[in-house]
């Protein structure tokens, strides 16, 4: 043993710091939410939404029906005209509102945000909830300057929206749609996922205690069904969806013909890119940023890692040696890096392309950690030995899991990196600006982020390009799809 091994072979742990959850008021059983009010679906269907750290049920969950479609579409036509008459200043107040309760009640929400989806309590205490807050507090901004959002022309709300929303960030989902779609004047019928429905039923309850009038905003729990048979109800005026590309590409057929607007957030399988001039140890933070945040349940997951071949090495051995530290286990454990694998079928997904991986020969290396006995885990994997052509280099995994190719010059960078059908996002890690100008330019990826990563902000317009979908969130481009240009 060297002097320096002597040195550093203490074993430093943390002690368990788990989150209290005895301030948390969950009911036993939540109903679908329409007119300001909860209530039973029409067909009196209920079903239990899991921790998927533990397996347990945590509450009975409504699942609404067609006749619970179209009372919420009836709800929300007749809501309509009054809120987008109402004074703009009036309707941001209520989104003031709502993000003042977000920030009020977000020990709670992030507690529950981590018992529903599995995330570590970390992130959606520190990204989650804030962020979700920050998009209501930026669009109640908006409310009254809608024109100065679509160059200085008159504008009209659309209507109804239906928005339909994943598992993977579940609150911050339904405020990146509510939010805007509120702000411009039209009602919403929000779907929250399967396996996440609590935090979009806590924001209902929000909707109450901020008084905001009966029908701008309805939640429709329940399952893919439901969101189908949303897509396809008359009255509907646009629809809204983020998830996975074979749903949207089901959606936009179904629409095909129809005067419904629609805008997609789908799929990605981004670049990360590192040139050999970066500052090494920070881009190694940003890729484990990139592909190991929320399990790697991220559209925008940096999930094919792009390093320049001179320091291929050396990053591999850092990251490896970073990937080791990572903690994996309990959610609420606020030291827990990677938490659960939000349902047993995504843990199925995710073995399978790894799977898939290591039968067409890459090189599979995952992190040797205790895994709890219970729920649904995978441990952070890295791939090297990739060809472009592999599934694990050319598929959404959506899990901890980063494929690594390499290149040799700025143009295979960008070819690589641009060898997808999807386009949602790309990072790059240089010291030269100029570099990183040229190549976010030559990127056909709707975010790309420099010497950064997964960095997200209100006030920033977020989509894709290819299969990764259409239509942008968030900052003024966010208005756009909400609204229609009158003169
Ligand atoms: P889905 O696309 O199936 O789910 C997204 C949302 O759409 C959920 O609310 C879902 O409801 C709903 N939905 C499902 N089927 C339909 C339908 N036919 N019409 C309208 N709405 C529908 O994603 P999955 O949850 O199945 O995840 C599958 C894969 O998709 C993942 O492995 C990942 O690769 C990708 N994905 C990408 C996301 C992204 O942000 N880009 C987010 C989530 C997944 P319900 O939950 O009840 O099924």
């Amino acid at each position: 043993m060297t002097t320096e091994q002597q040195r550093t072979s203490i074993v430093w742990d943390y002690a368990p710091a788990p989150e209290a959850t005895d301030h948390v008021r969950l009911a036993d059983r939540y109903g679908i939410f329409i007119d300001g009010a909860f209530r039973d679906p029409a067909e009196s269907r209920y079903e239990p939404t899991l921790n998927p750290a533990t397996e347990q049920p945590i509450a009975e969950i409504a699942w609404a029906g067609a006749a619970d479609v179209t009372a919420a579409i009836d709800s929300a036509r007749a809501a309509q005209p009054k809120w987008a008459a109402l004074p703009d200043r009036d309707r941001a107040k209520y989104l003031f509102r709502i993000a003042r309760l977000i920030q009020e009640r977000a020990r709670e929400l992030a507690v529950v945000e981590t018992l529903d989806g599995g995330k570590p309590l970390r992130e959606s205490r520190d990204v989650d909830i804030p962020l979700a807050a920050a998009h209501f507090f930026h669009y109640a901004g908006w409310a009254d300057k809608l024109r100065y959002g679509v160059n200085a022309r008159e504008v009209a709300p659309l209507g109804v929206v239906g928005q339909i929303v994943p598992w993977n960030f579940p609150l911050l989902m339904a405020a990146w749609k509510l939010a805007p779609a509120l702000a411009c004047g039209n009602t919403a019928i929000l779907k929250p996922a399967e396996t996440t429905p609590l935090t979009a039923l806590l924001l209902a309850e929000i909707c109450q205690e901020a008084e905001l009038p009966e029908g701008v905003v309805s939640v429709l729990p329940g399952g893919g069904d439901t969101g189908a048979t949303l897509v396809r109800a008359p009255g509907i005026d646009k629809i809204a969806f983020t998830g996975s590309t074979a749903v949207g590409r089901d959606i936009q057929a179904a629409l095909a013909g129809r005067p419904t607007s629609l805008t997609l957030e789908l799929g990605g399988k981004s670049a990360n890119i590192v040139f050999e001039d970066a500052a090494l140890d920070q881009a190694v933070e940003g890729i484990v940023n990139g592909i190991f945040f929320n399990q790697g349940h991220v559209c925008c997951a940096g999930s094919r890692l792009l390093i320049q071949e001179s320091v291929l090495d050396e990053v591999i051995a850092k990251l490896w040696r970073r990937m080791g530290r990572l903690r994996v286990g309990d959610p609420l454990d606020k030291n827990t890096d990677v938490g659960a694998i939000n349902s047993a079928e995504q843990l199925q997904r995710i073995e399978t392309l790894v799977a898939a991986g290591e039968g067409e020969g890459a090189h599979r290396r995952t992190i040797a950690c205790d895994l709890p006995e219970h729920g649904y885990w995978f441990a952070p994997t890295l791939f090297t030995d990739v060809s472009p052509a592999h599934r694990i280099a050319v598929e959404e995994i959506f899990g901890p899991v980063v494929s690594v190719l390499s290149f040799r010059t700025q143009a295979e960078a960008i070819e690589k990196a641009n060898n997808s059908r999807y386009g949602l996002a790309a990072g790059i890690w240089t010291d030269k600006g100029a570099k990183a100008f040229e190549v976010a330019n030559a990127l056909r990826a709707g975010v790309v982020w420099q010497n950064t990563y997964n960095h997200f902000d209100p006030t920033a317009a977020f989509g894709g390009y290819k299969e990764s979908g259409f239509g942008r969130e968030g900052g003024p481009a966010g208005l756009r799809p909400y609204l229609k240009v009158v003169r």
